[in-house]
């Protein structure tokens, strides 16, 4: 089977209710563009709203993050039912920022993602090395322990990107090659585990993907979309790189 392109933007803690204009150029530059499907992620406090302008449109309104219980008194935090209830119909899990910034651990990260399964919302399951992992030769050892420990059993109705730790925000990214190889690696581990159903995950690349350089990156085979942090928040750029879709 196919496997759908993905463009999904991560707006992290970027974005006011003044930035719903950004949205309406990604929905409308997004219809010009049918082979892929995008999703937008932007802070919790505005997915209520975007959901309901995206609605009946290409775009998706995802959340960045979830709690792995449906409710109770854990102050701040969002439940997948919360996400979903505000119209959000996919959920970013176990991005580093969240696992370095909130110490999330792979079980914290697999929970999150069956909280995404039971409010039926699609996960999008973050993993990658550090810089200092890849320098020790490690990178391969670390994303096969992050995809053991982070993604759940059963159905294979997830995304997993694929986020080299030091490649995000900073401009600097792997080496055609590199991602080719690694994109491979996870694709292995997919079927490994999940069988024929592992060659339907799709794979994302993330990672300072930006206009310039996103042919290059997601014509590489096994790398099924992008998850873009910066880029995501103009919409131009945004489409820029969906663009390669065309
Ligand atoms: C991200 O945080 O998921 C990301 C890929 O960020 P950037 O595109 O800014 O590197």
């Amino acid at each position: 089977m196919a496997r759908r392109p993905l463009v999904a933007g991560n707006w992290k803690m970027n974005g006011l209710r003044a930035a719903a204009g950004e949205l309406t150029k990604i929905i409308a530059g997004a219809r010009g563009l049918p082979k892929a499907d995008f999703l937008v992620c932007p802070p919790a406090t505005l997915v209520a709203s975007f959901a309901a302008m995206a609605r009946g449109s290409p775009v998706a309104i995802g959340g960045q993050d979830c709690r792995a219980e449906p409710a109770g008194a854990f102050t701040g935090d969002i439940s997948a039912e919360m996400l979903k209830d505000a119209g959000a119909t996919a959920v970013i899990v176990g991005h580093s920022e969240r696992r370095q910034y909130h110490s999330e651990t792979d079980a914290a990260v697999r929970a999150k993602a069956l909280a995404a399964r039971r409010a039926v919302l699609l996960s999008i399951v973050c993993v990658g090395e550090t810089r200092a992992e890849r320098d020790a030769g490690r990178a391969r050892a670390v994303v096969r322990a992050q995809l053991a420990s982070s993604l759940p059993d059963g159905a294979a109705d997830f995304v997993v990107a694929y986020e080299p730790v030091w490649a995000i925000g900073t401009g600097v990214t792997p080496t055609p090659d590199d991602v080719s190889a690694m994109h491979r690696f996870i694709r292995e581990q997919l079927t490994g585990r999940f069988g024929a159903a592992g060659n339907d995950v799709r794979i994302l690349y993330g990672g300072s993907v930006k206009p310039a350089n996103a042919k290059e990156l997601l014509t590489i085979d096994n790398v099924d979309g992008a998850l873009i942090g910066g880029a995501s928040l103009k919409a131009e750029e945004f489409l820029a790189i969906a663009s390669v879709y065309r």
